[in-house]
């Protein structure tokens, strides 16, 4: 989660390890599991940092060949991707469709064909949006272990003061200009260095201290990165016409995926652009949780009759256009 990334990885890993065996035996003995297991283990392979990955999966393989169940290694980009196919109850995003991933660690405008086919069509130069905004929002004196949704918080208690006029530089990245047209690439590492740099130019590098202005800072560089955002999704759609054929269904997830403006902006900007129905999974779902790891496993398991061998290991790096090029992959014929 979000404290892990902040912390250097050997004590990621180490805070994993020793909380995942105690919740696991709580969820064993309240479930009666030792009697009565589960039909199928799914566990996070990657990717992500190794150390914090091996707790939970090297756990997984043991109970997999303890209980003698399958094992599904999932991807974590696909868990985000299909936890709004979980809803059993009203409609589902069908394929193909295009999702926007957009947590701390990756900022990722996904085409999804089937289960086990995504191309990635527009990815981050530098920083993750979460990140950007996780700094702007410190920058701007926001305090708290999940800044994105303390700044949403702030804000919502500060709406009277959105779009009202700001001394306050913040330019949207990436755009045309005369020696680059169409880049088709997301770049949110220039974000903190713009507050930062009118700060200074405004404030003598201090944080007002009307928390109106601040509101007013903070507002203009959220609406701007949420602008970023759906500027590259709609030129994605532009230069991938062919591909976007027969595409109305939209997915936001990831952990800024819970942010309501965001949502809101996406669905005013992407309904002219062919888009129909939009899926937003609950917040709770859209932060990294076991129950998307869980669905995708059921799919993979259920759908495409995938489980991974238990001699395997986790991936510091695993592309999701590359979902099958990895070893340990069993495909089950009946
Ligand atoms: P994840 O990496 O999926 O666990 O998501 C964590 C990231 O989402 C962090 O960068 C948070 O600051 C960001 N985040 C969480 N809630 C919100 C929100 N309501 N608005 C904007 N960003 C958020
Ligand atoms: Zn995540």
């Amino acid at each position: 989660s979000d404290v892990y990334k902040r912390q250097v990885p050997t004590d990621a890993a180490n805070h994993n390890r020793k909380s995942i065996s105690l919740l696991v035996k709580q969820v064993v003995e309240k479930n009666n599991f030792d009697t009565n297991p589960p039909d199928l283990i799914c566990a996070t392979r990657g990717p992500g940092m190794v150390g914090s990955l091996a707790s939970g999966f090297t756990l997984a393989i043991g109970l997999s060949v303890a209980w003698n169940k399958p094992l599904v290694g999932v991807h974590h980009m696909l868990g985000h991707l299909l936890v709004p196919r979980l809803k059993s109850n009203g409609t589902k995003p069908c394929y193909p469709f295009l999702s926007l991933l957009v947590s701390g660690g990756h900022t990722i405008v996904v085409l999804s064909k089937s289960l086990l086919v995504h191309e990635i069509l527009v990815d981050t130069l530098d920083i993750a949006a979460g990140d950007a905004i996780d700094k702007c929002g410190r920058e701007l004196g926001i305090r708290g272990n999940m800044i994105g949704k303390e700044l949403e918080v702030f804000l919502n208690n500060h709406k009277d003061q959105w779009n009202q006029e700001i001394k306050f530089d913040m330019k949207e990245p990436m755009q045309n200009q005369w020696d680059r047209k169409d880049v088709l690439a997301y770049s949110f590492a220039a974000f903190n260095s713009q507050v930062k740099s009118s700060l200074k130019k405004y404030h003598n590098s201090e944080i007002p201290k009307d928390e109106k202005i601040v509101a007013r800072m903070a507002h203009l560089t959220m609406k701007t990165i949420f602008k970023h955002l759906i500027s590259k999704i709609k030129l994605a759609i532009k230069l991938n016409k062919d591909k976007m054929e027969g595409v109305t269904d939209f997915v936001c997830s990831g952990g800024v995926a819970s942010n309501i403006l965001l949502r809101e902006m996406l669905q005013q900007n992407l309904s002219t652009n062919g888009i129909k129905n939009f899926y937003f999974p609950e917040p709770r779902l859209c932060t990294d949780n076991a129950t998307m790891i869980g669905w995708a496993g059921i799919e993979l398991f259920e759908d495409a009759k995938l489980t991974t061998d238990v001699g395997t290991t986790v991936f510091r790096k695993w592309p999701i256009d590359k979902i099958l090029d990895v070893d340990g992959w069993i495909k089950n014929n009946e």
